[in-house]
């Protein structure tokens, strides 16, 4: 073909990507050989020096992010908040009456609340960003004539591709082969009906949807497959040049921190409203306007719990971080929270739910049964028949071996230190290790029986065919797939029926073992291609080989974790009913002997039917991925939120149909990837249970941190409305002088520095043990809820009965002492230091929400004790370093003071501890959790009805 010499490439070749917009030549108008040409490539693809020479001048194949949110947008939107506002328009106010250094504080403590939320949020947005790159995208490339899987980023111009159903198109390329190839360009231009693209050049004026014989960066395979030349690299193919349309920030937002975002504007609200009638109840107390102002302020400061979007935010990016350290990395972080309450997982059996290690034990041709022995890819074993080895094995076994080998594109490789390794799919590999086993040397024959087309497997149609050289005057089409599929295509004689065949594949199945039927037929040497119709019958039975794929043992436990969490586990899958059933069973989804259904059955099903055995079936056999469409459907009208793993093209509606899309991360397609809301990096089922134990720890973590956070702003607002309706009013040298149990600025230094550094240590809280034995929490639940509620009103009580005790006490006891500037001081220190030890002891009772602090143990989360350390030392200079004696209006205190509110604060833990007791003993649910009686998953020895 017309290889470029080398040395004469891309200096000589006309003008190329990366040269001045427009000046790229009409690639869709030029037949294949000119483009190859004008590349500088050839079909054998650039040698690696040649590409690493085009990477390093067109640099890397990526498209420039535009971020939707930069920094500053996102400074703002940490000011934009309600509660924001209503400490800056205190601050100002404060300044405005008078109170300088008040208003100071207050702004400085915006300020700072600001940066941490702002640095915090980025912080958890670059971690959600980075996920990204942990899914990666590869190309099958030519280089140096080999077929070599790159990263997509290391394309450049000129390099071959090879593109299969599923994948997403890494770059701008020309065509130069294609079979039925199409191609969904939703993501270029909007259409998301695919478009049939083929070698043919097309005009030269024609648009970008038109132009066939041009598949573009970032569009998706659909079905059929290709090989192309890149044209265009990164920036300067189509979708990078409109790459606005790719500006696709992260969003941090998920419905839970829409909730909470509500719930802070109705709290600030009520807030407002209270300000209000505490200024006026104040006034009619006889305070001075300035005083009664600076009350209403504090309220303010006090109640309004400003510290929670960044707990919230930090929450969720630990999970997500969690997650990825679990393998199951999240493309969309609503999917963190939805996790928490997913009722039913269903799951794909092959790799997900067994090791995709397939090893053919069994032979079936029509002259009888053999066995196969060892297990794993070494191609050590033996063919026995009746027990005895077979030495050399018959014609009929050779046929049946070598057609299963050479219907293949896996390869075996190694052996040299006894370590064996497959490339391909394991199904395929499994029949390279039999034929091997039996003797065959399977290169060699591949060599001898040139392959010269292919049709190749795809799960719909359940059956791969292959065209060979069979001698000067003859080829050979060779066909294998799925028994039912296969037999139909045969012509049966010589005494084999179709009866006796599918009693032997029922057979087989029934032990577990995926079944594949192989058939052959002679065709004239002038028979150049395949054809779907070539296959279409007439073919004879060679046999069936039979391969066992074990479950996965932390499948076989994961399955049982989910049973445990009231999770349904539902298996789908391609295979055959009787191995479906079988596999279902040594993994705990049915009892042995359970039948499942099939994708037929489903098919002939109306909805109303369908929702029915959606509900009480768990083992789905010969699925079609629009079956799995309508199964998460009628799943959903039983209220259920889905979890649905899928790997292929054709699962992407599931996926996005499903509550939470799962995809694999290995041998997923690049389309289930992008209609996913998870990847799993492992394509392992144990990852999705892992990561629902997350989702479910997360949401566990935030509410602990709601119960940690509202106490104290409820129990510093009740402090000070106490003051304002009970404190009496002193006359001092003249002057009024209202007693306040705490000044607005300390207000905020527990409502910020000291709530803050309490409440994010909860969100790195371990999970709590029952947390795989409860039912889902109900989509719906509230997240203030009445644990919540109780909670609060609760603490916030014991909290301020504390705090005000201990500062009249104080105050009485110092006032004839050191006067009552001194005196007032040392009480509102105090108020302060009991509050805060309050904290400090209720903090370890939230580590678990009603279980007991032993069980988790107290040590156990140590970002807890890095808070309260941190607390400790901060606190210790609030009250003993002259600044912020200066600055907050703190006194020094007495050992003995310190005591006792430490004392005092500790009171707590018997109180919640009791509280937690009586709440453990009804049996109470913190969270609201699905019911779900009517649905039980089938009992061991309750046999399943097959539907009619
Ligand atoms: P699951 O949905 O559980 O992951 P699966 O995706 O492995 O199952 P498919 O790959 O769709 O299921 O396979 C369906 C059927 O097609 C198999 O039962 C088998 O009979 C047949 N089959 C699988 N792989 C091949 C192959 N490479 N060539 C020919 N037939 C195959």
């Amino acid at each position: 073909m017309n290889a470029q010499p080398p040395g004469e490439s891309l200096a000589t070749a006309s003008p190329l990507p990366g040269t001045p917009a427009g000046a790229a030549p009409p690639w869709h108008a030029l037949p294949p050989e000119a483009v190859l040409s004008r590349v500088g490539s050839r079909e054998e693809g650039l040698r690696a020096e040649e590409a690493d020479e085009r990477l390093s001048r067109y640099g890397p194949n990526v498209l420039k992010r535009e971020k939707a949110e930069g920094p500053l947008k996102l400074l703002w939107r940490q000011i934009n908040s309600p509660l924001i506002w209503v400490l800056i328009a205190s601050a100002v106010l404060a300044i405005a009456m008078g109170k300088v250094t008040d208003g100071l504080v207050v702004a400085a403590v915006v300020v700072l609340n600001t940066l941490i939320g702002f640095v915090q949020e980025y912080r958890a947005g670059k971690a959600i960003e980075a996920l990204s790159a942990m899914v990666p995208e590869n190309a099958t490339v030519m280089r140096g004539g080999h077929k070599v899987s790159v990263p997509a980023s290391r394309l450049v111009p000129g390099d071959v591709v090879h593109l299969a159903s599923g994948d997403k198109v890494p770059a701008d390329m020309r065509l130069l082969s294609s079979r039925n190839l199409q191609v969904e360009e939703a993501a270029l231009t909007g259409e998301s009906v695919p478009a049939q693209k083929h070698v043919a050049a097309v005009a030269e004026d024609s648009e970008l949807g038109d132009r066939a014989s041009l598949v573009f960066g970032g569009t998706l395979v659909t079905s059929g497959t290709g090989a192309a030349v890149v044209v265009a690299t990164g920036g300067t193919t189509e979708l990078g040049r409109i790459s606005t349309l790719l500006s696709q920030a992260t969003d941090l937002q998920t419905p839970l921190t829409k909730a909470l975002a509500t719930i802070g504007k109705y709290i600030t609200i009520a807030i407002l409203v209270v300000s209000a009638v505490l200024l006026v109840v104040s006034l009619m107390r006889g305070y001075a306007v300035s005083d009664a102002v600076l009350v209403a302020i504090t309220l303010a400061v006090a109640a309004i719990p400003e510290g929670l979007p960044a707990i919230v935010t930090i929450a969720l990016a630990i999970g997500v971080q969690r997650m990825a350290a679990r393998r199951a990395v999240i493309r969309k972080l609503p999917a963190v929270e939805t996790l928490g309450s997913t009722t039913v997982i269903c799951s794909d059996k092959t790799g997900t739910l067994t090791r995709n290690e397939m090893t053919v034990q069994a032979l079936w041709t029509p002259s009888g049964r053999y066995a196969v022995s060892g297990v794993g890819y070494a191609p050590r074993g033996e063919l026995r028949r009746d027990g005895q080895v077979v030495g050399e094995p018959p014609v009929d076994v050779r046929e049946l071996l070598l057609a299963g080998a050479l219907c293949n594109d896996a390869a075996l490789q190694g052996g040299g230190d006894g370590k064996w390794e497959m490339t391909g799919d394991p199904t395929e590999g499994a029949l390279v290790v039999s034929a091997e086993k039996a003797g065959l040397r399977v290169e060699e024959l591949r060599q001898r029986h040139a392959r010269v087309d292919a049709i190749p497997f795809e799960s719909e149609h359940q059956f791969m065919a292959t065209l060979h050289e069979a001698g000067p005057e003859r080829r050979r089409i060779f066909l294998k797939g799925a028994p039912e599929v296969v037999l139909r295509r045969c012509a049966l004689g010589n005494g084999v029926s179709a009866e006796a065949v599918l009693a032997e594949v029922e057979r087989l199945a029934g032990q577990g073992m995926r079944v594949l039927a192989v058939a052959h037929r002679e065709v004239p040497a002038s028979h150049a291609g395949l054809r779907v119709e070539d296959v279409e019958g007439g073919l004879e039975l060679l046999g069936l080989q039979g391969m066992i794929d074990p479950p996965r043992e932390e499948a076989i436990a994961a399955v049982k974790a989910c049973h445990e969490a009231g999770i349904v586990v539902k298996m789908i899958t391609g295979d055959h009913h009787a191995t479906a059933e079988a596999i279902g069973a040594q993994l705990g989804l049915q009892p042995a002997g359970s039948r499942g259904v099939t994708g037929a059955q489903l098919a002939a099903m109306d909805d109303t039917r369908l929702t029915e055995v959606a509900t009480t079936t768990n083992v789905f056999a010969r699925v079609a991925p629009e079956h799995k469409l309508r199964l998460v459907r009628a799943l959903q009208t039983h209220q259920h939120v889905v979890a649905m793993t899928g790997d292929g093209v054709n699962d992407a509606p599931a996926l996005k149909q499903a509550n939470i899309g799962v995809a694999m991360g290995i041998t997923g397609t690049a389309v289930s990837k992008e209609a996913a809301d998870i990847v799993l990096t492992d394509d392992n089922f144990a990852s999705i249970a892992a990561a629902v134990e997350e989702g479910r720890r997360v949401y566990d973590n935030l509410i602990k941190s709601l119960a940690f956070v509202l106490p104290t702003n409820l129990g510093l607002a009740l402090i000070l409305m106490f003051g304002v309706a009970f404190f009496p009013i002193q006359n001092i040298d003249g002057n009024l002088v209202p007693l306040m149990a705490m000044l607005p600025t300390q207000l905020l230094w527990i409502n910020l520095v000291a709530t803050v550094s309490l409440a994010l240590p909860l969100a790195f809280e371990a999970r709590e043990a029952d947390i795989m034995r409860r039912a889902p929490r109900a989509p719906d639940a509230p997240v203030l809820n009445r644990f919540v509620l109780m909670r609060t009103g609760l603490v916030a009580l014991l909290m301020a009965a504390g705090a005000i005790g201990l500062f009249l006490w104080e105050y009485q006891r110092e006032l004839p002492r050191v006067g009552h500037a001194m005196a007032l001081a040392e009480a509102q220190t105090m108020a302060v230091n009991t509050v805060i030890s309050f904290q400090i002891f209720y903090l370890l009772m939230c580590r678990t929400l009603i279980g007991s602090l032993r069980k988790v143990g107290l040590f156990s989360n140590r970002a807890v004790f890095v808070g309260v350390g941190a607390l400790v030392l901060l606190q210790a200079a609030f009250m003993y370093l002259p600044f912020m004696q200066r600055v907050f209006g703190t006194a020094p205190l007495a050992p003995g003071a310190i005591a006792l509110s430490v004392l005092i604060g500790a009171v707590v833990l018997p109180v919640v501890g009791l509280e937690k007791w009586l709440l453990q003993r009804r049996g109470y649910k913190v969270v609201s959790q699905v019911h779900r009686d009517r649905e039980e998953p089938p009992r061991p020895g309750h046999r399943e009805r097959l539907p009619a």
